[in-house]
């Protein structure tokens, strides 16, 4: 898309038509959806504007199937884009059949004006302003088209339809799609539409961290549209009335897929693997089923009946299920003699890492990894409480073990953490909570030393630090500030500052790249490693993420291995990378309403019960919630070249 011909995208108009270089911005100072380079477009409209890349490109034709297409999105509600669309429609139809006059041109004008001041949602008010860009810009082809002297046709056309909070999605859920369904009170295909991408609704729906909250514009007017809960209020719905099953293949292909690791990853992938009839054979090296959402994230967040309703519908399509079954040597050679065509490592991210503190391998009794000790917890161990516990660590995992020791019982619950509560990378929602729960935090201070008398634990020496200048990350550096060693006297500690992988399931002779950050290195894009056949993905890629990122890698997994085990490739599609999905948007009639609230348990009863802490919506809240969302759809139709 370098020799951009013409442009309207961000109001910035290039004009190079004439082949005079014009007097306004270039190609370089406009930032537009990258496309499939392969299918050679050569022309696009968006909600942004027009951007034409080949003279060959026929605008009027473009514009019609743009208006096709957002007509599919208009839902009618205030009527006016609706009508407008279709008013426009019926223009250019009349304009074909030598019906039209110039006075259409204006008509259209005024259509498109009144529908963008007065529509209720930021679709309507943003999805026809590129339709005045053809019509004043490319005004000659319309009335080329007006005098017959040419005609409309059917060229070959892709579409995507986005919106901020979809990009923002790792999985990429038609997030306006399931809100506008809830809101019509229809909860199951609203969970239909959910599963399509995201096979655990109601995981997702309690635990996701929902960068689409930070992405949604309602953000900027109010506060964002809890699209988090609303995933869960159709999840939960379902439940309430039975809960659905899902519907499995009829007839088996062959090939035979072997998963490792059944965590939120692999699972996904199995799911589609099985909606694609192939054989799916999950190993899984614990008791129990679901990865870190099963064994790391702790109940009061997600209740297990929840987890494990979602697991056993994805387990009664078919997948053969293998627990207590670790696969330590890997060889593709050795699972093809087995039966299995293609495999797809899914091993996730299980081991703490190192604080660097003196003495911390020396195993003793009352010094446990934070994962290990969710793990160990999760798995039913019952763990003593104690008097004091030091947590080290200002990430999730490490309130997630604080906020467990006080259900457990711990008198004395404390978090130290090596840089300010500013730079800690646990949300917000999680440090309140743990605050009201009890929880002591100490910041700028680390350890360096494990105390402890006959093999057992009884303190922690630490030194206190200051913030230098960002590194790396971005945030400040902590800074030792020498001699100010302290002790903090302690039964247990449980350092969580991070996870790697276990990889023995790699043996050497298989040439599979690991990174120097100990992932496993795959393509990006078919996710297949240096070894044909063996694919990867979830947390042992990309290092620990979380959930619907994992499901994501398990969706696009199964389509990957489909490609590679029948032909073809993947569709590479369109990008958003560095464009403003929020540009245009307007902001009509937007009237403020602040988000629904759902009710806490009690911090009193939280003490000694695991129970869950965050409540969800009734139906009708989560259909009045639902009400908030501005239906921020951003549709892009692009010419190919034949
Ligand atoms: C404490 C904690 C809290 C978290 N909280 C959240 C949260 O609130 N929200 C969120 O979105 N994400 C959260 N996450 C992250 C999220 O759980 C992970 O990103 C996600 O589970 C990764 O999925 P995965 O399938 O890649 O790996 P995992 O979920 O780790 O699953 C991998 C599976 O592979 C199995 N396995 C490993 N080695 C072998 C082997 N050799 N043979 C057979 N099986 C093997 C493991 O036992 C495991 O079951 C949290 C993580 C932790 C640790």
């Amino acid at each position: 898309m370098d020799n951009v011909i013409f442009s309207s995208w961000n109001g910035k108009i290039v004009d190079n038509r004439k082949g005079k270089t014009s007097k306004a911005p270039k190609r370089a100072d406009i930032t537009l959806p990258k496309l499939p380079e392969e299918e050679k477009p050569l022309a696009l409209m968006g909600w942004n504007g027009l951007v034409v890349m080949n003279p060959e490109a026929d605008i009027v034709s473009l514009t019609l199937r743009y208006l096709k297409e957002i007509r599919k999105l208009s839902c009618g509600e205030c009527s006016v884009c609706m009508i407008g669309i279709d008013r426009l429609l019926d223009i250019i139809g009349e304009m074909a059949k030598g019906e039209g006059s110039k006075a259409d041109i204006a008509e259209m004008k005024a259509i498109i004006k009144q529908v963008c001041v007065n529509s209720k949602c930021g679709f309507g008010q943003s999805a026809l302003f590129p339709v005045l860009d053809s019509i004043k810009f490319y005004k000659s082809d319309f009335l080329a088209l007006i005098k017959g002297e040419k005609k409309l046709e059917d060229k070959d056309y892709s579409c995507t339809v986005t919106a901020p909070c979809m990009e923002a999605c790792p999985a990429r859920l038609d997030i306006p799609g399931y809100i506008e369904l809830i809101k019509n009170n229809k909860f199951k295909e609203s969970l239909d539409l959910i599963r399509e991408n995201c096979i655990l609704p109601g995981v997702v729906g309690r635990v996701c961290t929902h960068p689409c909250e930070d992405a949604c514009v309602r953000k900027d007017i109010d506060e964002p549209v809890s699209i988090r809960l609303l995933k869960r209020a159709a999840a939960d719905d379902d439940l309430q009335h039975g809960g659905s099953s899902l519907n499995g293949p009829q007839k088996e292909r062959e090939e035979r897929i072997a998963i490792i690791g059944a965590g939120p990853a692999g699972l996904a992938a199995a799911y589609n693997l099985r909606l694609m009839r192939y054989g799916v054979t999950i190993f899984e090296s614990l008791p129990h089923v679901g990865g870190m959402a099963a064994v790391g994230i702790p109940e009061y967040r997600l209740p297990r009946d929840i987890l494990n309703h979602e697991i056993d519908l994805i387990k009664r399509i078919g997948s053969e299920l293998k627990v207590n079954t670790k696969v330590e040597k890997l060889s593709l050679k050795d699972l093809k003699k087995k039966g299995y065509n293609a495999v797809f490592v899914a091993v996730g991210a299980h081991i703490g890492t190192k604080i660097g503190a003196e003495g911390e391998d020396k195993g003793y009794e009352g010094f446990v990894d934070g994962v290990e000790f969710l793990r160990n917890l999760n798995l039913g161990e019952k763990v003593k409480p104690q008097k004091k516990v030091i947590v080290i660590g200002g990430g999730n995992t490490a309130l997630d073990c604080a906020r467990s020791c006080v259900r457990i019982g711990f008198n004395d619950v404390e978090i130290i953490y090596r840089r300010s509560r500013v730079e800690m990378p646990a949300s917000d929602e999680e440090i309140e909570e743990a605050e009201k729960e009890g929880v002591k935090f100490n910041y700028l201070m680390t350890p360096v030393k494990i105390l402890a008398k006959d093999g057992k634990v009884t303190g922690v020496e630490c030194i206190k630090m200051k913030l230098g200048k960002p590194d790396e990350s971005g945030r400040r550096r902590p800074v030792p500030i020498k001699g100010s060693e302290f002790t903090i006297d302690t039964d247990l500690i449980i350092p969580a500052i991070g996870q790697r992988s276990e990889l023995p399931v790699i043996p050497d002779k298989e040439k599979i790249e690991i990174t120097k950050w100990g992932t496993i290195k795959v393509d990006p894009i078919t996710y297949m490693t240096d070894v044909e056949g063996v694919f990867a993905g979830g947390d042992c890629v990309t290092g620990p993420a979380i959930v619907i990122d994992a499901l994501n890698t398990g969706n696009k997994v199964a389509k990957s291995i489909d490609c590679y085990l029948q032909g073809g490739s993947l569709a590479r599609g369109i990008t958003f990378e560095g464009v403003d999905l929020k540009k245009q948007m307007g902001r009509g009639f937007t009237v403020k309403a602040p988000a629904q609230g759902v009710g806490f348990l009690d911090v009193k009863e939280r003490a000694g019960s695991f129970e869950e802490v965050e409540g969800g919506y009734i139906s009708m809240e989560a259909m009045s919630e639902a009400q908030r969302c501005l239906r921020c759809y951003r549709v892009v139709v692009w010419e190919k070249a034949i």
